[in-house]
C-alpha cells in the first residue's frame, strides 16, 4: 500500500492522505487549511492528478470540519468519477456548511480581506450532494476500484470527536495476507457532554494512520474534565455574582453544543443561577438543531438531551440591542473560538475586554497568534496589558478575567499511546499535529513500543507500508 499526506503533516491544516491499494486510489479527507485562502489552502491534488499511476476512485471524508471537509468540491471537480462516503450526519451538516463557507469565501472578497477568487460556488454544492453516499457506524461497504486487483472493504466507527465523525478501517489482502488499516482522524476516547467516547476496532490493525493534535500539551493529561468542569462553574460564579457578563467563544461545530450542554447541567446542579440567560447566535444554532434532529440514531450519552431545550436567546443584531446585552449578567456562546476578526466573539470581547467585570473563558484550540491566544497571552502578563483585538480598533488594556479551561475534542497524548497499544499496530503513521507534538509522540512510542515502525512523512512524500 502507498500513503502520501496530500495536505499538511507539520501543522493542523488541510488534512487529506491518498492512498493507493493495488488498483485502487482513494482519498481519506478533503480538508482546507483554515489559515490560508484560496488555492493555498488545498491539498496537493495536483500530486495525484499529474502522476501516470495515480487517480481517485473513493473518498471517505471522516467528519466536517473545515480542516477536514473544506476541499470537498474542488477533489469532486478534479476528479469527477470519485465516489465520496461519509456518514449521514456529516452529510447533513457538509449541506449546511459548505455553502457557508462558498458565501464567505465570497463576502471576503467582496470586501477586499483576500484577492483569492471563491473556491466553489453554492449552486456546483448542491449538485455534488447528490454524489454524497452515506453509512451507518459499524457497516461494512465496498471501496473496491474499477481498476482493482483485490476487494477493498470499509467500515466507519464513532470517533468520539463531534456530530458525525467517524474513524475509518480498511481492510483487503496485499500479496496474499489479509491486511488491516485503520485511520483514526480525530478522535476522542473519552466521553464529552453529549457524545459518548469513540469506538475502535477490536482486532489488532497493521497500519494506524494517527492523529497527535495535543502531543505537544502536556496540561491537556493533567487535567480532568471533572476538576475542568468544577473550575469552569467557579469561575462562572464568580463573573456573575459581580454583575459581569462572560463571553465563550466556542467553535461553531461540536464545542458550542458540548458547553451549551454543560451550561445545561450547570443550572440543574444550581452551580450557576437558573435565570443567567445564556445568549447563541449564528450558524452554531442551526449545527444544534442538527444535533438535536439526530439524537435518536447517533452515538450520545443521553438521547433524551437536546441541544434546545437549553433555554436560550438569539443574541440581538442591532448594537443598541447587543450593549444591552451585554448590561446584565448573561452567558454569551458565540463563534469564532479563535475570536478571528471580524467574528461575533471578537466584536464582543472588544466589549468587554476593558471592563473589570466581566470574563472571556476559551474553551478550546487557540492557535499561536490568533485574537484568542493574543489575549491569552497579555492576560497572562497582568491587568492593563494592552492586546490588539482589531487592527481597526487599535490596542484596548485588558482588564476582564480571561481563563482557559480544557474541554478538547481531541484525546490528550497519554490515551493516544494507550490506544496504539490497544490496537497493536506494526506500523504508526502520525499526522494532524504540529511539529512538536508529533515529536514528542514519535519519542513516545518507540519508547514504549520500539517493536513499532513509526512514521513522520512530510506533506507529499510516499510511502510504502
Ligand atoms: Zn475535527
Ligand atoms: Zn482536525
Amino acid at each position: 500500500m502507498l500513503f502520501v499526506a496530500l495536505g499538511d503533516t507539520e501543522a493542523i491544516g488541510a488534512s487529506c492522505h491518498f492512498l493507493k491499494i493495488d488498483g485502487t486510489g482513494i482519498v481519506l479527507d478533503a480538508g482546507a487549511d483554515p489559515n490560508q485562502e484560496g488555492e493555498e489552502s488545498l491539498p496537493r491534488f495536483d500530486l495525484v492528478r499529474d502522476h501516470p499511476d495515480w487517480y481517485v476512485d473513493h473518498a471517505v471524508v471522516t467528519h466536517a470540519h473545515h480542516d477536514h471537509i473544506g476541499s470537498l468540491p474542488v477533489l469532486i471537480r478534479e476528479f469527477p468519477h470519485v465516489l465520496v462516503h461519509m456518514t449521514r450526519a456529516t452529510r447533513d451538516l457538509a449541506e449546511l456548511l459548505l455553502p457557508a463557507s462558498a458565501r464567505l469565501q465570497r463576502r471576503k472578497l467582496r470586501e477586499g480581506t483576500t484577492s483569492a477568487e471563491p473556491l466553489f460556488g453554492e449552486e456546483e454544492l448542491s449538485l455534488y450532494s447528490y454524489l454524497y453516499l452515506t453509512h451507518e457506524l459499524g457497516q461494512p461497504f465496498d471501496l473496491t476500484g474499477i481498476r482493482a486487483e483485490v476487494p477493498i472493504q470499509a467500515e466507519l466507527l464513532h470517533s468520539g470527536h463531534i456530530l458525525g465523525s467517524a474513524g475509518v478501517l480498511l481492510r483487503f489482502e496485499e500479496d496474499g495476507r489479509e491486511r488491516r488499516v485503520f485511520y483514526t482522524s480525530d478522535t476522542n476516547l473519552r466521553p464529552q457532554t453529549i457524545l459518548p467516547g469513540g469506538t475502535y476496532p477490536e482486532e489488532p490493525v497493521d497500519v494506524l494512520i494517527l492523529e497527535s493534535t495535543a502531543g505537544a500539551d502536556p496540561e491537556a493529561e493533567r487535567t480532568t474534565r471533572r476538576t475542568e468542569e468544577q473550575k469552569f462553574a467557579e469561575a462562572l460564579q464568580r463573573v456573575l455574582a459581580r454583575g459581569g457578563t462572560v463571553l465563550v467563544p466556542s467553535f461553531a461545530l461540536g464545542r458550542a453544543q458540548e458547553i451549551l450542554a454543560l451550561l445545561d447541567r450547570f443550572k440543574k446542579r444550581g452551580l450557576i443561577p437558573e435565570e443567567t440567560p445564556i445568549y447563541t447566535a449564528g450558524a452554531l444554532r442551526a449545527i444544534s438543531d442538527l444535533y438535536d434532529k439526530t439524537r435518536f440514531v447517533t452515538p450520545r450519552l443521553d438521547p433524551g438531551f437536546q441541544v434546545f431545550g437549553v433555554p436560550q436567546r438569539r443574541l440581538p443584531r442591532s448594537q443598541a440591542a447587543k450593549t444591552n446585552a451585554l448590561a446584565e449578567p448573561g452567558i454569551h456562546v458565540v463563534s469564532s473560538g479563535m475570536m478571528f476578526e471580524r467574528t461575533l466573539s471578537n466584536r464582543l470581547a472588544q466589549d468587554l475586554v476593558e471592563h473589570e467585570r466581566h470574563g472571556i473563558f476559551f474553551v478550546g484550540f487557540a492557535k499561536e497568534d490568533s485574537p484568542a491566544a493574543r489575549l491569552m497571552a497579555a492576560a497572562a502578563e497582568g491587568p492593563g496589558t494592552e492586546v490588539v483585538l482589531d487592527a481597526h480598533r487599535g490596542p484596548q488594556p485588558v482588564r476582564c478575567e480571561v481563563e482557559r479551561f480544557r474541554f478538547s475534542g481531541h484525546s490528550h497524548r497519554r490515551d493516544l499511546i494507550h490506544l496504539v497499544g490497544q490496537l497493536r499496530p506494526k506500523k504508526v503513521i502520525l499526522v494532524h499535529g504540529e511539529e512538536e507534538a508529533r515529536e514528542w509522540m514519535a519519542d513516545n512510542l518507540r519508547f514504549f513500543y520500539p517493536e513499532i515502525e513509526v512514521l513522520r512523512p512530510s506533506s507529499g512524500e510516499p510511502l510504502e507500508v
